[in-house]
């Protein structure tokens, strides 16, 4: 008997539901990737992702031929081609990660609707890609399908018994005559952030090991100081799957400590977003709670929402952000925070446009998370304060309050010490000279006074 999995967002081999049951139920099966046309029509296919996309299927393939198989690659209507490898595998069974967007959830209707004309069967299997199911928790009371406040979610998510950890298996054995694309390669990708880190699983276990040794014991002192940089940053892997949740919140709590207690509550913000995403696709578009449609448009809000791309608002906190964001194609948590609100509630500008510039260089760009972090930040989605405003000279006081980070990303200002890093305008004029630095493109306080009075009329 044959089975193929289809890979998606979860590319590895240890501790996945999909592999392992493929093996269990059948003597041969077709590991598959299928490079989806309709990704990439959606603009979601973009050169910081593609890298690392490329690093992980060399990865993924480096694996499974270390297991006596191979990752079989295809490219186009990822239906089509599913059932294609079905039919010239002669398979009975296809087994993928269960889907949280909107897309893959219709992804799997369809696949499941096409394969059953074949006589092939889909399973698709949950706790892959979030260590909970989406929809496996429920708040309770009539009609609610899904938690839409973080806190009782955490409670009933910890109490939760997690599934077993599998590891990867011993062997795997794919049918020979089934064809293959070339895999892509990260060099051959064009315009990706010159600091792009690299992908793949066995990266990922390194990373999670190395974090556990010596990261994790320091998180919840340090994880908001810009800096330090003392987050996992295992966000890439667990966006494209190759860390499995499940076993990264397994192995910190065998570590311990209120560092590891802190790390396991982040991810579970990322299966609350995850499963308020599947329960409302439409949120990854559109305001999902409170509706603002009073967004600044216009000449001047376009010319700084430009200048807030390129990293010159002249908030150095907020361009530091920005560029790092450019340079790696990843951001701190707190840079993210106050970059967001600086361009949803100190410019007013639509949160969308803020979003698809994440997207569009994020290596761990991720519709459940980009989208519903930007309508928390905001004030359009989960947040239980939609009307606090993060201000950007008190966020570099406090998360940067050496200025490290600033000097790191704004070069133009690295001989200005702190506090005064953070607000080089009331230099005086002369020493202002001497810092080929823009000044602020708004000014806080009318900034303030527009927001307030945009909310009191919404
Ligand atoms: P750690 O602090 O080490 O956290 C561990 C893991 O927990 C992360 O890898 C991530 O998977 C998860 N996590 C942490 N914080 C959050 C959070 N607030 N929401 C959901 N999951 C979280 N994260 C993404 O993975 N993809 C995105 O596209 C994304 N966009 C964001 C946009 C905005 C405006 C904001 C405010 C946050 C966004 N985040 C996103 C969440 C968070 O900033 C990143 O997950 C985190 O900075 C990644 O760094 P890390 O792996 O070192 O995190």
């Amino acid at each position: 008997k044959t089975a193929v999995v289809l890979y998606t967002s979860d590319l590895r081999v240890h501790d996945h539901p999909p592999l392992r049951a493929a093996l269990a139920a059948c003597d041969r099966v077709v590991p598959l990737f299928v490079r989806d046309r309709a990704v990439e029509r959606a603009g979601f296919a973009v050169p910081n992702r593609l890298a690392f996309l490329a690093d992980c299927l060399a990865d993924l393939d480096a694996s499974l031929r270390g297991r006596g198989g191979r990752l079989v690659l295809r490219s186009g209507e990822v239906v089509d081609e599913v059932c294609a490898v079905v039919r010239e595998a002669g398979a009975g069974e296809v087994h993928l990660a269960a889907g949280v967007s909107g897309y893959a959830q219709a992804r799997e209707r369809r696949l499941r609707e096409a394969l059953r004309s074949q006589g092939c069967a889909l399973h698709a299997h949950d706790a892959v890609v979030t260590a909970v199911a989406p929809g496996a928790l429920l708040p309770g009371g009539r009609g609610s399908d899904h938690f839409a406040v973080f806190t009782p979610y955490l409670r009933r998510w910890s109490a939760l018994p997690p599934r077993p950890v599998a590891g990867a298996p011993r062997a795997v054995r794919v049918p020979e005559d089934i064809g293959s694309e070339e895999p892509p390669r990260r060099s051959r990708v064009t315009g990706t952030s010159p600091g792009l880190a690299p992908g793949g699983e066995g990266e990922a276990r390194r990373l999670l090991t190395r974090w556990l040794r010596s990261g994790i014991a320091r998180y919840e002192d340090a994880h908001d100081d810009l800096a330090a940089d003392a987050t996992s940053r295992l966000s890439p892997h667990l966006h494209f799957g190759t860390l499995s949740p499940v076993e990264a919140a397994e192995r910190a709590r065998t570590a311990g400590g209120p560092g590891a207690e802190a790390f396991v509550r982040q991810l579970c913000w990322r299966d609350f977003h995850h499963q308020v995403l599947a329960a409302r696709p439409a949120a990854a578009a559109r305001d999902y709670r409170a509706r603002h449609d009073r967004w600044r448009t216009g000449r001047a809000a376009e010319e700084e929402v430009l200048a807030w791309k390129e990293g010159r608002t002249g908030y150095p906190v907020v361009d530091a952000a920005m560029r790092q964001l450019r340079h790696e194609g990843w951001m701190h948590n707190r840079g993210r925070l106050l970059a967001a609100s600086f361009l949803a509630k100190t410019l007013y500008a639509d949160w969308r446009t803020g979003a698809r510039h994440f997207l569009d260089l994020l290596v761990d760009g991720d519709l459940a998370n980009n989208q519903l972090n930007w309508q928390w930040m905001a004030g359009t989605g989960t947040d239980t304060r939609p009307n606090r405003v993060l201000n950007p000279v008190r966020q570099g006081l406090r998360y940067d309050p050496d200025g490290r980070y600033v000097h790191r990303w704004v070069p133009e200002l690295a001989g200005l010490a702190a506090p005064r890093v953070h607000e080089p305008w009331r230099l005086p004029a002369a020493e202002r000279a001497r810092y080929d630095y823009p000044a602020p493109v708004v000014d806080l306080s009318e900034a303030q006074a527009r927001f307030q009075e945009a909310r009191r009329h919404p």
